[in-house]
């Protein structure tokens, strides 16, 4: 490890505006996002004593903090929650001094160094930059799905699976998180329908035949949602078989919808290189089209989208911030040599 990096200066600038003074602070490091990525970032950076900030955005532990039970992630033979997972990598990375900041990022400007990063929160100034903010959940985009969202429509099994106690819940989607989310919710509803536009599933094998067994899961194939239906709540969903386009209803209380991800990259649009469907684009170490702006997690990976990647992939952000810092406190040094020689 240079020890370069450790004389960075970690000074807070203030800026003067119209309405007066706001304080910028200036950082070595930002990481957006708080999911395994940015906080396996967090850690490796923390141990550069980069002193990296973490800013959490909308939801601390990010995806993986909505999956009950993982089965995959290394060192873990009996599972854990999501949720814990991302409790111990965050104190984890705590315990080498990151920050972790509840502040959600509303705006970035890369075109001037150091970057900016603005928050509802406040504004900062960052020598390096890891974007680590994960996918959303695509949504249906037919009527009624926005007005229900919180009364009947979800995203995350495990955030509202215990609502529908006793209840019929439908899953949309045929993939791994369709399947895996309907299966939780088998937990808690009276029937789960899982309602998928293809004749055959996605899903990982194990997933299929752990949902086929299930006497509480039913399929509904070769079919779409065209409408979410109810009152105060959901009631129902009219579906159209996309062989036939006969319609007909099915009455549930509860919509999950499981249908893909969409990267969470609004704020780096022309500013970073994206690949047509808003991945952001980054080479073997991380980087993006932008030098000292890095990526990790599931914005920059369609292909695996799994904790343990993502949490690799942040760990190698990481470094190379570190170096990318080292080489520029080098190459400024040198400069400054250079310019004091001259006079
Ligand atoms: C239902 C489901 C089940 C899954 N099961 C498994 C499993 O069993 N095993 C496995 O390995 N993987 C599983 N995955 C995949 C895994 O959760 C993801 O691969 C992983 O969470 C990706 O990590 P990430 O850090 O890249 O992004 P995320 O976990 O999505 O985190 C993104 C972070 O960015 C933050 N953010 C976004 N926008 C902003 C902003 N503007 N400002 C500040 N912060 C922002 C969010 O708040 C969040 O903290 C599952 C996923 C789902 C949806």
């Amino acid at each position: 490890m240079s020890d370069i990096s450790l004389s960075l200066d970690f000074s807070r600038l203030t800026q003067t505006e119209e309405e007066g003074a706001e304080e910028i602070q200036e950082r070595d490091l930002i990481i957006i996002g708080a999911g395994p990525a940015g906080l396996t970032a967090g850690l490796y950076a923390g141990r550069a004593q980069l002193r990296p900030l973490i800013l959490v955005g909308q939801s601390f532990g990010g995806q993986a903090a909505t999956t009950s039970e993982m089965e995959n992630y290394p060192g873990f033979p009996e599972g854990i929650g999501g949720l814990a997972l991302a409790e111990q990598m965050a104190s984890h990375a705590k315990r080498f001094e990151a920050e972790i900041a509840y502040e959600e990022v509303t705006s970035v400007d890369l075109s001037t160094y150091p970057f900016v990063i603005n928050t509802y929160g406040g504004v900062y100034h960052a020598k390096t930059l890891i974007i680590c903010t994960g996918t959303s959940a695509r949504r249906l985009g037919v009527p009624g799905e926005s007005k229900f969202i919180g009364r009947g429509v979800s995203f995350c099994a495990t955030c509202d699976g215990y609502f529908y106690k006793d209840k019929t819940v439908v899953v949309v989607g045929g993939g791994d998180s369709a399947l895996d989310e309907g299966l939780y919710l088998t937990r808690f509803a009276r029937e789960v329908i899982i309602i998928h536009r293809r004749d055959r599933l996605r899903a990982n094998p194990t997933l299929q035949r752990r949902a086929r067994a299930n006497p509480k899961v039913r399929f509904v194939f070769n079919s779409v949602v065209e409408e979410v239906m109810g009152e105060q709540t959901v009631k129902a969903v009219r579906v159209r078989n996309v062989n036939t386009n006969e319609e007909s209803l099915i009455e549930t209380e509860g919509v999950f919808v499981y249908i893909g991800l969409i990267p969470n990259t609004t704020l780096f649009k022309d500013q970073l290189e994206l690949t047509t469907d808003g991945y952001i684009v980054t080479d073997k170490r991380q980087r993006t089209s932008v030098p000292g702006v890095y990526a990790a997690g599931d914005v920059q990976d369609p292909w695996f989208r799994q904790v343990v990647v993502a949490a690799g992939a942040g760990a190698a952000a990481a470094i190379e911030a570190e170096r990318f810092l080292a080489e520029k406190a080098f190459e400024d040094q040198a400069e400054e040599d250079e310019e004091t020689k001259g006079e």
